[in-house]
């Protein structure tokens, strides 16, 4: 394999990158992104957003294109789910992260996201990764369920060989014989990208799992593990959810991983003796 050029950690990239998506710091502060999976209309999606922002979200999340396993599946509201996003943000003051699934959305797109997703299934979507390479803005890339960590910072390379600099990495769960999770969330990748790269990386316990039950006691390992972040599914009405019902988290049950981290966060930044950890808004 060709040496990654801009990705890996030496050379001119000694120090890692920090990423800012308006007031949010990846790299530095531990960014909490939380949301609904799918944008589904103004009410669920204001309402969401403010339940997450008084928890302590720093981010708020939400697909308006939804890349679905089946063609009958909701597919997102596309345009009107961004507007909704953009007057969610204007609620709460949330940055926002959106997935970009057709490299000829891209440029309309950026003008509602704070931050683009590429999803897991667009992973080496070299067009994709091109056209989000042509931007000024961050670009959230997930890992590939199927992929290496060399192929997914290959990915990355292709990003910030076109241009971009800022690219977060997103663990979000890869295919193994274990069916009891949604897939398996492999947390031995944070450690792995902060010895190999210069990139911030989080972890998405939600599609991680696909359980409920576990993704408290993943996102807290997340932390424990270096993570920069974490993104979960919350939904004001979960039992209602239009997309990954099963993983949604209701705004409770969000406010209780909130304080756990805020508790393991100052026990991290005491081992670490500084403050890579420190959650943002959450913060006591
Ligand atoms: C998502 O985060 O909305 C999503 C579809 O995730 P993934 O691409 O990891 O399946
Ligand atoms: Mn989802």
């Amino acid at each position: 394999m060709n040496a990654l050029r801009l990705a890996s950690l030496n050379g001119d990239h000694l120090v890692r990158s920090v990423i800012s998506a308006g007031n949010v710091r990846f790299g530095e502060d531990f960014v909490v992104i939380a949301g609904p999976c799918s944008v589904e209309s103004d009410e669920q999606t204001i309402k969401t957003a403010q339940e997450v922002k008084a928890a302590g979200a720093n981010m708020l999340r939400g697909g308006a294109f939804k890349p679905r396993t089946s063609p009958y599946d909701f597919q997102g509201l596309g345009l009107q789910g961004l507007k909704i996003l953009e007057k969610a943000k204007h609620a709460t003051g949330l940055p926002i992260v959106t997935e970009v699934t057709d490299p000829r959305d891209v440029s309309w797109v950026s003008e509602y996201a704070d931050v683009l997703q590429i999803g897991t299934r667009n992973m080496q979507n070299f067009s994709l990764l091109k056209e989000v390479g042509k931007l000024d803005k961050p670009v959230l890339l997930k890992r590939g369920m199927y992929s290496t960590l060399k192929e997914w910072l290959n990915c990355a390379e292709y990003i910030l060989s076109a241009g971009n600099p800022s690219v977060i990495l997103c663990e979000r769960g890869i295919r193994t014989f274990e069916t009891y999770t949604r897939n398996t969330l492999d947390l031995s990748i944070v450690p792995s990208v902060k010895e190999t790269s210069h990139l911030p990386i989080i972890v998405d316990p939600s599609h991680g799992t696909g359980r409920l039950s576990i993704i408290e006691s993943m996102s807290l390992a997340a932390m424990a593990a270096g993570a920069d972040g974490i993104m979960v599914e919350v939904h004001c009405r979960p039992g209602e959810a239009m997309c990954d019902k099963d993983q949604a988290m209701s705004p409770d049950m969000f406010g209780g991983l909130m304080k756990k981290l805020t508790v393991l966060g100052s026990c991290m930044n005491k081992l670490n003796g500084k403050s890579l950890h420190r959650l943002g808004a959450g913060e006591p």
